[in-house]
């Protein structure tokens, strides 16, 4: 069999910098590898309607922005089915039906639920405690299993956030399997390789860029909204005179550095290290961090490299996306017709499922034998 990917994203927002790294360009190197024997990318607002139950207003508005992200990053309709988690109703279905092959203890160890239940103050324990943790939110991990089980997804290129998700996927799996017989296929996550990468963190320095943190550089930003917040990083804070040795490592200019640099940068924006009091001529990351480093080198520079950097990687996604801005019935129409194939292949999924759990009362032939059975047991004369 060949291999399937599954991925997606909340429509909760634009989408940054850090979906960019995380999963969106792998997703697009991946499309283009010919590799891959299907790719569905997911707009799931399901998943993000479980923690904005009283604003379906926000969700219904980022759908398209997502859309426009994914299109302009370079998704092409062509190759890749994009959909609305929504409109498939099969994966309410499975979801029911893995919900009773997993325990509450089980998701309450689940290290990025946690994690997310104390971020938006859903804890029980803690002082934010206004409405606790909504249970569909709670269970959000079992969803997630079912979308990607209903594609028979081999694949899952996502950030380092989504690790347990695939491992309770995969726990998921194993457990129907067993039970009920191999009807689901065990599927991988495939993490960014470049560590910075992993979980992007946000412009704020904070562990994570999130919609929800506000810390983000969105890939629709104007090349002055980027150069406008990458003047406003943080670097190293011990680094306070341009001669002061200053430090790599925790430095969110240099991670992002890490995540978009490419060793043709230096020769088109080489000129950012020009200055009037020192210049330099880097032909890599590595000599640039060395010089900050040793000292000598000031914020300014880098950051304006920074900004540069960023810009070379978003201008044409902005120039595509305002051709798909301008085309709107087109973008909602891929994804209308994304939603019927996607569909299509759910219901496939649904019905090896019910298949195995014997569940599929009235298939042919099934119906027969239920009554045969069921005739036997009553002793009624066939
Ligand atoms: P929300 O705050 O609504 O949860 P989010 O910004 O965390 O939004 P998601 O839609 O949850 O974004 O994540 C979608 C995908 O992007 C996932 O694969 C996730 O791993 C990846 N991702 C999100 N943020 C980052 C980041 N900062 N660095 C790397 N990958 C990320
Ligand atoms: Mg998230």
């Amino acid at each position: 069999m060949g291999k399937i990917i599954l991925t997606g994203d909340r429509p909760t927002g634009r989408l940054h910098i850090g979906h960019y790294v995380g999963s969106l360009r792998r997703r697009v190197e991946l499309q283009n590898s010919g590799e891959f024997e299907k790719i569905y990318i997911m707009i799931a607002d399901a998943q993000a309607l479980t923690d904005n139950a009283d604003n379906p207003e926000k969700v219904r508005q980022n759908i398209i922005e997502v859309a426009l992200d994914y299109m302009s990053a370079g998704l092409d309709p062509a190759k890749s089915t994009l959909f609305i988690q929504s409109r498939i109703s099969e994966l309410t279905e499975l979801t029911f039906f893995y919900m009773n092959l997993v325990t509450v203890q089980r998701l309450q160890r689940n290290p990025t639920v946690k994690q997310e239940i104390q971020m938006r103050g859903f804890s029980e324990s803690g002082e934010e405690n206004k409405a606790g943790t909504p249970v569909g939110f709670f269970c959000y991990p079992i969803s997630q299993a079912a979308d990607i089980t209903a594609f028979k997804a081999t694949t899952v290129p996502a950030g380092e956030d989504q690790e347990p998700m695939v491992e309770q996927t995969r726990e998921i799996v194993r457990k129907f399997n067993s039970v009920y017989g191999p009807a689901l296929v065990e599927p991988e996550i495939l993490l960014p390789e470049n560590a910075a990468c992993l979980r992007l963190p946000g412009t704020d320095g904070k562990a994570k860029m999130s919609k929800s943190l506000g810390n983000c550089i969105y890939l629709s930003d104007s090349a002055e909204e980027v150069r406008a917040k990458v003047k406003g990083m943080f670097t190293d804070p011990g680094h306070l005179q341009v001669s002061d040795p200053g430090k790599v490592e925790g430095n969110t200019v240099f991670t992002y550095l890490d995540a978009f640099c490419a060793p043709e940068h230096f020769d088109k924006f080489g000129g950012c290290f020009t200055g009037r009091k020192a210049s330099f001529d880097f032909h890599s990351l590595d000599e640039v961090k060395a010089q900050y480093r040793a000292g000598g080198l000031g914020d300014v520079m880098i950051k304006n490299f920074l900004a540069e950097v960023l810009n070379d990687t978003l201008e044409p996604m902005r120039v595509r996306r305002k051709e798909l801005e301008a085309d709107l019935p087109y973008v909602y129409e891929v994804l209308r017709k994304g939603s019927e194939t996607a569909r299509a292949e759910a219901a496939r999924t649904l019905a090896d499922v019910k298949r195995a759990m014997k569940i599929n009362y009235f298939d042919p032939g099934v119906l027969e034998q239920l009554i045969e059975e069921q005739s036997r047991k009553y002793g009624n004369s066939l």
